[in-house]
């Protein structure tokens, strides 16, 4: 007899029943966890649309493409505080891609940190949300981002630290796949390997494109789970985009012990607004001031059909 056999049988019916109730008790509350996380996904994506709207241009593409991983780590795996974004205790995020701002800001909005009104002020002179990722002006930004492949030294760092203040904080490094072309990126996983920095796990949105072209034609990085794992990383790969398949990914390396982790995301640019993830300049997108509104409208078209039979 399971333990489950043995918390059901209440004497008052079959073994078999209670088990099949909380079976799909436990369904219905999943179902409820990814339908929320989805919801909280299209907001990232409308804040996002709204901020690029400000500026007329920006990594919008990149900020549609990564919304999925954001809202199932600022919703369901951080652990920290919104109206305590220094709170010591708090999980770490750290975005070392500083141009990736503009979907941080959105995500910081839907978990609470940051008021949805501020948003307007996206790159405006004087704004606490500059274009690029800066610290020292956001709360809720753990570091400044932007010359690329700093973020997971930074994180060793911290994750060291934590560990020997006795902290359970965890340190979560969003990456992209042109910062694997960093020599400092494959430093820093060996030093977290060598320590064993189970609470570090680096994020990995690999969208197949950088700032000077497709991926695989600057600098051939795959197989990147095999690299990690060369490296001595817990490696797991997931369709960056399936916020189901984050959810269980995120549970399983969260408990995972003895090494650091490493989600590599497949993602699209642009997803859920089709104008967008078929443009052919994607890495720094103009769109023009008619295009917003299609986009938008787009979004949410996308988001009835996505949401179609899974959030029963
Ligand atoms: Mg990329």
């Amino acid at each position: 007899m399971t333990s489950l056999d043995t918390d059901t049988n209440t004497g008052t019916g079959t073994t078999t029943e209670p088990v099949a109730g909380r079976v799909a008790a436990d369904a219905t509350d999943r179902a409820r966890r990814i339908g929320a996380l989805r919801d909280a996904a299209h907001r990232i994506r409308r804040h996002a649309l709204d901020m690029g709207e400000v500026q007329g241009q920006g990594y919008i593409g990149q900020a549609l493409g990564v919304a999925d991983i954001l809202a199932v780590a600022y919703k369901d795996v951080l652990n920290h505080r919104p109206d305590e974004p220094e709170w010591p205790g708090r999980d770490r995020f750290l975005l070392s891609i500083g141009h990736y701002a503009i979907a941080l800001y959105a995500a910081l909005a839907e978990a609470g940190v940051l008021d949805v009104e501020e948003l307007a002020t996206y790159g405006s002179d004087e704004s606490r949300l500059p274009m690029s990722g800066m610290a020292s002006y956001t709360p809720g930004m753990e570091i400044s981002g932007g010359s690329l492949g700093h973020g997971l030294g930074v994180a060793a760092g911290m994750a060291l630290g934590l560990r020997h203040q006795g902290s359970p904080a965890r340190v979560y490094n969003l990456l992209s796949d042109g910062e694997l072309d960093e020599g400092s990126t494959w430093e820093a996983a060996l030093a977290c390997a060598h320590h064993g920095l189970d609470n570090v796990t680096a994020v990995v949105d690999v969208n197949a494109l950088q700032a000077d072209g497709p991926t695989a034609g600057v600098l051939r990085t795959e197989p990147v789970t095999d690299k990690w794992e060369a490296f001595g990383w817990r490696a797991i790969r997931v369709d960056g985009n399936d916020i189901e398949a984050l959810v269980t990914a995120f549970d399983t390396l969260r408990a995972h012990r003895g090494s650091p982790s490493v989600l590599v995301c497949d993602t699209r640019i642009g997803r859920g607004v089709p104008l967008l993830e078929t443009r052919e300049k994607a890495h720094f997108m103009r769109v023009e001031q008619h295009e917003w509104q299609v986009a938008r409208d787009q979004l949410a078209q996308n988001r009835h059909s996505t949401r179609k039979g899974t959030d029963a």
